[in-house]
């Protein structure tokens, strides 16, 4: 079966902490592997710090100095940089589930990657026993 996330972002570019989210939606799954999924070419998905706030915004700043916006890139939607970036950190997670729980480290959390919003965007879960 697989799940949907649905959120709506506010700003160009944010990380937004979706581990409560998708904890909630796979309540009821209890072993395997969930594949968290963004369905668009301008959002991404990754793990990394979600306790020191600092991190996430050195991530995007940094990102963002690699990355400018530019309008020297052919892309005529003038947001190459964001699809760029989603190629960057990729569009999609594979996480241990244990008793119902992702089994992420003690600082990790999950995020959503905005870098062309602020959008409606569409996560996708698919869980798999084992
Ligand atoms: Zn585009």
């Amino acid at each position: 079966m697989i799940k949907e996330i649905h959120i709506e972002t506010k700003y160009r570019n944010e990380f937004i902490d979706i581990t409560d989210k998708v904890e909630e939606s796979i309540k009821g799954f209890n072993n395997g592997l969930v594949v968290v999924f963004s369905q668009h070419t301008t959002a991404a998905i990754t793990v990394n710090e979600g306790s020191d706030l600092s991190v996430k915004a050195d991530i995007r700043k940094k990102l963002s100095d690699l990355v400018p916006v530019d309008n020297r890139f052919k892309h005529s939607e003038g947001n190459s940089d964001a699809h760029i970036k989603v190629s960057l950190i990729g569009p999609s997670e594979t996480l241990i589930v244990k008793n119902g729980k992702l089994m992420l480290g003690t600082w990790q959390r999950l995020f959503l990657c905005e870098f062309d919003g602020p959008r409606n965007r569409k996560i996708l879960l698919k869980a798999v026993k084992g």
